[in-house]
């Protein structure tokens, strides 16, 4: 019998893309690695944006998990897991496969939160982004009809899918675009950055209501709190980031927000040889947003201490850093790019966005 032990590694977002770059250069020999992900390929949340609005072919926006994986002499396996057993040490899937693990490490990204007045079937989810991408496509298709879309929510995800469909659909103008959003946009970014953005929805003729909570989604407009009724033929939910749903099964120590519990080496808080990254991790102690920033720069300090947990060895530390440069598409090819506090907008910035998109796509290639 082997005396290797078993690395499970679910999902194949953007930490685990990285620990299976790192894994082809600095192979684990001693190790049986597994990656389990629905899809062979994974979106870089980056370039979305871009996708929606046109300046990208899908496949230019995707990491090639089978590839990668062959490279990192890592086996493949096209499952998604719907169930994990902590103390027996197992994962299942669908099928009913099971699969033990000395080591496992979740990157399975979220899903957008839903909202009380929806009763579900009217509103389509920006993550995952392959359902929104389908949804979009399904309306190219009655492109010259008239159709109104309102983006609920007010965060960069939200702007960005706003702007990218208004760019796509410029020469439609009975394509109708809006955001609605609880709060005011952008809230929490620099005073300049959303000047910036209110200015690219009037230009794209984009409507924003800002504080106007949606009270009823139907069929075919929203009912707002004003009282007020829009038509929405396809709501959108930009609502940010709630637990994927694999994540609510666990039985592992949790955040107030339902994600994996962990401490600053990325290590369950309750069970030592289970490891989690990315939108579906939290430590409590050191709160950060959501983004496929934070997850990426995971990466290297994951694939270290899964190295660990397989050798032996004190657990390396992921020291966030709050000061993530953000860089918002504008729809068009511009951009808002904020860091520490400040703000400023121009067509170079989407191409330094673009630069920095492209440069980390190469690396997976
Ligand atoms: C429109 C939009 C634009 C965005 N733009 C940006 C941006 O510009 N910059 C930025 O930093 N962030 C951006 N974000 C946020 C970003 O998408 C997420 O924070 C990021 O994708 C999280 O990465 P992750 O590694 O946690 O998981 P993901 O990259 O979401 O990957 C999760 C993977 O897990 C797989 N998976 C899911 N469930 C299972 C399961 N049960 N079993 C096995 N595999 C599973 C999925 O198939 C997927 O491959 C954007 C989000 C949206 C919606």
């Amino acid at each position: 019998m082997s005396d290797k032990k078993t690395l499970l590694l679910v999902g194949g977002g953007h930490a685990h893309v990285e620990v299976l770059r790192l894994l082809a250069e600095k192979p684990l020999g001693d190790a049986d690695i597994a990656l389990f992900d629905p899809s062979p390929s994974v979106w870089y949340s980056g370039m979305v944006p871009g996708v929606i609005a046109g300046h990208y072919q899908p496949a230019e926006a995707k990491v090639n998990l089978w590839a990668l994986c062959q490279r990192a002499r890592v086996r493949f396996i096209e499952a998604a897991i719907t169930n994990v057993d902590p103390a027996l040490q197992r994962v299942y899937t669908a099928a009913g496969d099971r699969h033990f693990y000395d080591v496992v490490s979740f990157d399975v990204g979220s899903v957008s939160r839903s909202v009380p007045a929806s009763p579900g079937a009217y509103t389509v989810p920006v993550k995952p982004i392959d359902a929104l991408l389908t949804a979009i496509n399904e309306r190219e298709a009655i492109r010259s009809s008239s159709l109104a879309i309102q983006i609920i929510g007010g965060g960069a995800a939200a702007l960005e899918v706003a702007l990218g469909l208004a760019h796509r659909w410029r020469g439609a103008p009975e394509k109708k675009i809006g955001i609605v959003s609880g709060g005011v946009l952008l809230q929490g970014m620099p005073r300049a950055a959303r000047k910036a953005a209110l200015a690219a929805c009037a230009a794209a003729r984009v409507t924003v209501r800002e504080s106007t909570p949606v009270q009823l989604i139907e069929p075919t407009r929203l009912v707002l709190s004003s009282g007020e009724f829009i038509p929405s033929q396809v709501t959108l939910l930009a609502t940010g980031p709630a637990p994927a749903p694999l994540i609510a099964e666990i039985e592992v120590t949790k955040t107030d927000d339902g994600s994996i519990a962990v401490n600053s080496g990325l290590q369950s808080r309750s069970h030592k040889n289970l490891f989690a990254a990315g939108d579906c991790a939290g430590n409590p102690k050191a709160s950060y947003p959501k983004s496929g920033v934070f997850a990426v720069r995971q990466g290297p300090v994951l694939y270290e201490n899964l190295r660990r947990a397989i050798r032996g060895g004190d657990l390396q530390s992921y020291d966030h850093k709050a000061a993530a440069l953000a860089l918002i598409s504008l729809g068009e090819q511009r951009a808002i790019a904020v860091r520490n506090g400040f703000a400023l907008t121009g067509a170079w910035a989407w191409r330094w966005k673009d630069r920095i998109d492209r440069a980390w796509m190469a690396k997976y290639e």
